[in-house]
């Protein structure tokens, strides 16, 4: 499928939050619809900037000439920072607590000799863990679209079918 290279009223293009559909511009409105989640955008013809209409969030992508890059949520001289506070916030307290757990042994043969080890694996897990519920919950908003408009999709394909009966 061949886009337009530049953002304008008269091309279609793929729609940034489902992937899916096609937006393409209303009649006689500056703004697009999307041909399958039935989500609106604005754009800034100017900037080449495509801006979700009916979201709380503000949703912002870059047409590129070839697809959407998410103008929010990419930074990319950012990324390794996160990715370095990131490995610490899972590291550091895991090794905190193995360390402690190596120059302070339980007593061999008591009953509490596992509860270091167990200790360490919970502080990495537990870290670990919320950094994935973190990552998440960054990124779950579009796919929660995508899965709703689905949703919303199928039900009134089923609501047709039923009513055709
Ligand atoms: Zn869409």
């Amino acid at each position: 499928m061949n886009h337009n290279q530049f953002l304008d009223y008269n091309s279609a293009y793929p729609c940034p939050v489902c992937r899916h559909g096609e937006i393409s511009s209303l009649a006689l409105m500056e703004a697009y619809a999307c041909n399958f989640c039935q989500h609106i955008f604005t754009a800034n013809l100017e900037k080449q900037v495509l801006k979700m209409a009916d979201s709380q969030i503000a949703l912002t992508w870059f047409w590129n000439g070839q697809n959407w890059k998410g103008v929010n949520r990419e930074g990319v001289d950012m990324g390794w920072r996160y990715g370095i506070a990131a490995g610490l916030f899972v590291i550091l307290p895991t090794s905190i607590v193995s360390t402690a757990a190596y120059l302070f042994p339980a007593m061999p043969g008591s009953n509490l000799s596992w509860l270091p080890i167990f200790w360490s694996f919970f502080t990495f897990f537990a870290h670990l863990s919320f950094l994935f519920w973190l990552v998440i919950e960054y990124y779950q908003f579009p796919v929660n679209l995508y899965l709703n408009s689905l949703a919303r999709r199928l039900l009134r394909l089923f609501q047709r079918g039923g009513s055709g009966i």
